[in-house]
């Protein structure tokens, strides 16, 4: 006797559509069989008509990311509760940056405090801000606590976020030797810093030009080059940066560098800046223009993994200034990241959101893909579906993509082989659990 079946579904294997049917045992895929096969089971899901995919991973978002006046407006419970309607059943959030080995525990215990309300299962990358201390110290005691990766950052030296080369450098040579993942935002900041821009929310990109994540990436790639060792670049803004390390590493590619990206550097341009609701938008890195939005989408294939970034704030407080540098940066997307994607790309793009995210972030094969023995994470995706966007689960009051008209629509969401969402209505509980990553 099986716990739940899925039937008459089309079944995610092997990076094609099959009709197959899914049975699940204590919270595992335990036989997937001919749908002329039937077995029997506690609850069966009909999903003729739709797609069965496995739970999506989101491995970047920002939960209860305090910025002192602002912070964001999703904790755990509706923040994951967005993420499942989206049919995410992991997410990865960062620890907040630490400048010494022994700030690391209490960061992650507060963090494992956060997450205890969370509806999916979750995990944390190790964030260093302007680190001096101990580089291997500090990568061995985050290994030990099941977090294989590390974030840090070229630019906000204002804010003493900024890593120096010596440790970047560190950190990657470390990386050959533990198997660890270096995760970095790359802007360049000294072009940052002298972009000299005025202030205001319409010009807002031009001060953190495009071409300051170019040279960045260029930069971090010479340094991968000469050091090998394994990094992973987040919400990669341009097609020119893919552009530039396929033309310059194509050798690195897939193997040292991997490369991130999301729904709303595909979806939203710099356009939305020049117009009145141009504070709703404000991210760092910003939107670009159409011309490199075009370029990314047709980069699509180099794009390992897409995740979120996922930062919400409320509409009035995204509005309460117009100098730009006061307007807290962030967006929220969990809840139609990949629908969004999906209505751009088909079918290409799953694998950027379940095998790719798990074997480069130590899920595989718990998490991820449709075979026996892996969490029973499961999506079930009507993708005829058209809807509208709205403002959705998120405690933000607004979505950026709202309004936006879209095929393709998760309807129900398992975790663990229990249903989390069904029919659009949550039905689940907040027993999301910790995933140790080795
Ligand atoms: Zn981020």
């Amino acid at each position: 006797m099986y716990d739940l079946g899925l039937i008459n579904g089309k079944t995610y294997r092997n990076g094609h559509f099959t009709p197959l049917d899914v049975y699940v045992k204590k919270e595992k895929i335990a036989e997937i069989v001919s749908p002329d096969k039937k077995l029997s089971c506690k609850k069966t899901v009909d999903c003729s008509g739709k797609l069965v995919m496995p739970g999506f991973i989101d491995p970047h978002v920002h939960i209860n990311l305090d910025l002192g006046e602002f912070k964001t407006s999703d904790d755990y419970e509706s923040a994951s509760k967005a993420a499942a309607f989206g049919g995410i059943t992991t997410f990865i959030d960062f620890l907040e940056p630490i400048n010494k080995v022994e700030e690391f525990h209490e960061k992650l215990q507060q963090k494992q405090k956060e997450a205890e309300t969370s509806f999916i299962d979750y995990s944390f990358h190790t964030t260093v801000g302007n680190f001096k201390d101990d580089v291997d110290k500090l990568v061995k005691l985050s290994l030990e606590n099941g977090i294989p990766s590390i974030k840090l950052f070229t630019t906000y030296s204002e804010s003493n976020r900024r890593c120096s080369y010596e440790k970047i450098r560190e950190f990657i040579e470390n990386s050959n030797l533990t198997g660890s993942l270096i995760l970095i935002h790359a802007e360049n900041d000294e072009i940052i810093l002298n972009s000299n821009v005025e202030d205001q929310i319409a010009i807002y990109e031009s001060s953190r030009p495009a071409n300051a994540e170019i040279e960045e990436i260029d930069k971090l790639a010479e340094i991968v080059s000469e050091l090998k060792g394994r990094i992973y670049i987040v919400h990669v803004t341009c097609g020119s940066s893919i552009e530039l390390l396929k033309e310059k590493y194509p050798d690195l590619l897939q193997n040292n560098i991997f490369v991130e990206s999301c729904p709303q550097y595909f979806n939203l341009s710099k356009d939305v800046y020049e117009t009145d609701n141009g504070n709703l938008f404000l991210l760092a890195p910003p939107l670009r223009s159409t011309d490199e939005q075009e370029k990314l989408r047709k980069n699509i294939a180099i794009i390992n993994t897409v995740g979120t970034d996922h930062a919400p704030f409320r509409r009035e407080e995204k509005q309460r200034y117009i100098a730009a540098s006061k307007v807290p940066k962030g967006l929220g997307g969990l809840e139609y990241s990949f629908s969004l994607m999906y209505n751009l790309f088909g079918e290409q793009i799953i694998p950027k959101y379940t095998i790719n995210p798990a074997v480069i972030h130590n899920l595989f094969p718990k998490k991820g893909i449709i075979q026996e023995g892996s969490d029973a994470d499961l999506v079930i995706f009507n993708p005829e579906k058209e809807f509208k966007i709205d403002s959705g689960h998120s405690q933000s009051d607004y979505s950026p993509y709202e309004g936006m008209i879209i095929k393709g629509l998760v309807e129900s969401t398992i975790l663990r082989g229990n249903l989390l969402v069904e029919n659009r209505e949550l039905v689940g509980k907040k027993e999301g659990q910790f995933i140790p990553r080795k």
